[in-house]
């Protein structure tokens, strides 16, 4: 049986897209996120893991908060890792660091 729950409205309002941090696992609007991006390549050992602040790029993406914390969350539980299926080497993650450290300040 399926009920019907009230309030529950087809929102005619454009959609925001969604998507969840694999720092903070909350759902946040995409334009809010960052991309981390595994970028496309026919040899997975010359594939490199990127910061996309343009959101333009090619390659698997996982997307995270733009801020630090939300990066640290990421490496500690591995959710980088799981969610571009690949390994990653800590001297990524210092630079993926850096360089979200220059984003928040900017
Ligand atoms: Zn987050």
């Amino acid at each position: 049986m399926t009920m019907r729950l009230p309030g529950m409205t087809v929102m005619k309002n454009k959609k925001i897209p969604m998507r969840q941090c694999v720092g903070c696992r909350e759902m946040k609007a995409k334009k809010d996120m960052i991309r981390v991006i595994k970028t496309a390549s026919e040899d997975e050992t010359e594939s490199q893991i990127l910061l996309d602040a343009t959101g333009r790029k090619n390659g698997r993406g996982a997307y995270i908060c733009q801020n630090s914390e939300c990066l640290a969350a990421a490496i500690k539980s591995k959710g980088l890792e799981r969610s571009l299926k690949m390994p990653i080497p800590q001297e990524v993650y210092d630079v993926l660091t850096k360089e979200m450290e220059e984003l928040e300040t900017r």
